[in-house]
């Protein structure tokens, strides 16, 4: 089986192409399954007195809803399409965040960690955010936003879980590095616990942390701990559709996964998978 949970397009203002590019590409790729999953709408800070081109706007999302799922109908049977948002988790926003993804039919919600306060660290034009911060409190406050977003009961999949590496800022003494991987392991646990499912998100290998997120040794680490895994590229542009996603799987399969994560009206199921 071959998967894609992680896709962006136009709408959200730093993507390109239309929905429907995307399901073309990903038929042309031997798809069988792609997840749509566009970043939920900035809640938590103004759009008009912040950067540019986040995210689509509030209005845009009942109608990117609305197209997602006549794709979802008008490609039965030669493409399954699931219908899917990448849910920003911000601190103090959870019943805000419930509410306006609740009247929607979604076959999966990843939760991501984006936004540490105002800032995201994940947007290039914000990595000043790291100037003059001791980058190790800003590891903490990250992973502990990840742990909150695990057991927020909003998501089914965590997404990009080591995000934080993204622009190759982190602790340089062997302390600061230990203290990370401790972060890391428990958030790990933290998930395992909360029962949801993760993501092995390619586009870190194109990132200047150039690996995947996450990292091999921390998927190791959620493979002993029964952490069911889905798969996604993180597409920005329909011919970037699948990017890294060979070697996705194949870091998988080398890690003793044998199967993956797989949803449908937010019911996870598991498809076995090979090289
Ligand atoms: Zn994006
Ligand atoms: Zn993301």
């Amino acid at each position: 089986m071959h998967i894609d949970y992680h896709t962006h397009h136009e709408r959200c203002g730093h993507a390109v192409g239309k929905l429907e590019e995307y399901v073309q590409r990903g038929i042309a790729l031997g798809i069988q399954q792609l997840g749509l999953s566009d970043h939920l709408p900035l809640i938590h800070i103004d759009p008009a007195s912040y950067y540019p081109e986040m995210a689509m706007p509030m209005a845009e999302l009942p109608r990117y809803v609305e197209e997602c799922l006549a794709l979802k109908e008008r490609y039965r049977g030669v493409i399954d399409l699931r219908v899917g948002l990448e849910a920003d988790y911000i601190e103090g926003y959870e019943d805000q965040i419930h509410e306006i993804l609740s009247p929607y039919p979604w076959d999966y919600l990843i939760g991501s960690v984006h936004f540490l306060g105002e800032w995201d660290i994940t947007d290039y034009r914000q990595v000043h955010g790291w100037e003059g911060r001791d980058a190790l409190e800003v590891y903490r406050l990250y992973y502990d936003a990840v742990k909150k977003s695990a057991l927020s009961g909003l998501y089914d999949i965590i997404g990009h879980m080591d995000v934080i590496k993204r622009f190759g800022y982190g602790p340089q003494t062997p302390e600061g590095k230990a203290e990370v991987t401790t972060l890391e392991l428990e958030t790990l646990k933290v998930i395992a616990d909360s029962g949801i499912a993760m993501e092995l998100n390619a586009s870190g290998l194109t990132k200047p942390c150039a690996e995947m997120f996450p990292a091999e040794h921390l998927l190791q680490e959620a493979f002993k701990l029964g952490i069911p895994l889905t798969l996604g590229s993180d597409a920005h542009n329909p011919a970037k559709l699948g990017d890294g996603l060979q070697e996705a799987r194949s870091m998988l399969w080398h890690t003793g996964f044998r199967e993956l994560a797989v949803f449908e009206g937010r019911r996870r199921t598991t498809v076995p998978f090979k090289l």
